[in-house]
Parts: structure tokens; C-alpha cells; sequence
């Protein structure tokens, strides 16, 4: 007798692994906007689901600059600048080349001030424009507000 399997065409899911439905609804939500409605937060869609790292463009382009004067140290290794190479991100924090581009490859902020960098993900993208129009729209609601009541 055939199992349920064969007859279905599909395979079991490997133990402990979850079917991705919630992930396809994760993103029909996200990309309906609904999740905006429902107040709900990229880390509630997709739950543990980590920041995405920098983009491979962005990192691949971050330019490196070398280090002239001894002022301060890396944020990341705390070692006192020394003569060398340094990168820049474009909220003007500095750190060894060695120290950011492995945490880029991990996450998409800058370890000093979370501002976010580019990202690959589409799902995390989608998101963050989404989120800028709300509040761009907030912002000018406000404006509008302004000039009516002052
Ligand atoms: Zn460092
Ligand atoms: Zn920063």
C-alpha cells in the first residue's frame, strides 16, 4: 500500500522542521501592508527571525580611509587607534576594517548607534519603506495640523 506520502507527492518535513506556511503568511501580511493596521512590528511577523545582514554592495563598497591622527578607539575591539585602515559608515563612526565587516556580514546596523545600512532582504526591505511612508504620512499630518491650528 502506498504511504500518504507517495500519494501526495510530497516528502515529510525532517523532524523538527516547520512547515513555511507561516512564513508565506508572514509575508502576504507584510506585503499587503496589513501588518501596519495591526500594529504589528518586522519582529512580530517573523518572530526570531534576526535582523538580515549589510548588503554585499554595501559592504563590498564601503571605502577605507586610514587613520592619521590617534583620537578615540573602535567601538568594537576597544583598542586606541592606531595608524592603519579604518571604514566609515555613513552615520560617521569609524571602525577597523576587520571589526565591521564581520559584524555587516551578521547584522545591518552600525554597533554604535543601530543606524540601519543597506540590506539583500527583500521581505526587510519591503518593510522599511513601508514603515518610512507611515511616517512620512504622520509627519505631515502634523505639518498640516500645524498650519490649520497656529
Ligand atoms: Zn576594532
Ligand atoms: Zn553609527
Amino acid at each position: 500500500m502506498a504511504s500518504y506520502f507517495d500519494e501526495h507527492g510530497c516528502n515529510p518535513l525532517p523532524r523538527g522542521e516547520a512547515p513555511d506556511d507561516y512564513l508565506h503568511f508572514a509575508r502576504l501580511i507584510l506585503h499587503g501592508g496589513y501588518w501596519q493596521g495591526m500594529q504589528m512590528e518586522y519582529s512580530h511577523l517573523f518572530g526570531e527571525k534576526p535582523p538580515p545582514p549589510a548588503s554585499k554592495t554595501f559592504v563590498n563598497t564601503l571605502k577605507t580611509s586610514k587613520v592619521t591622527e590617534n583620537a578615540g578607539q573602535c567601538a568594537v575591539c576597544l583598542k586606541e587607534w592606531v595608524k592603519g585602515d579604518f571604514n566609515t559608515l555613513p552615520c560617521k563612526h569609524r571602525f577597523h576594517p576587520s571589526c565591521i565587516i564581520p559584524w555587516l556580514e551578521k547584522t545591518n546596523s552600525c554597533p554604535m548607534c543601530r543606524h540601519e545600512l543597506p540590506t539583500d532582504d527583500e521581505d526587510y526591505e519591503e518593510y522599511k519603506r513601508q514603515k518610512k511612508r507611515q511616517s512620512d504620512r504622520e509627519a505631515e499630518i502634523k505639518m498640516l495640523h500645524n498650519s490649520m491650528f497656529s
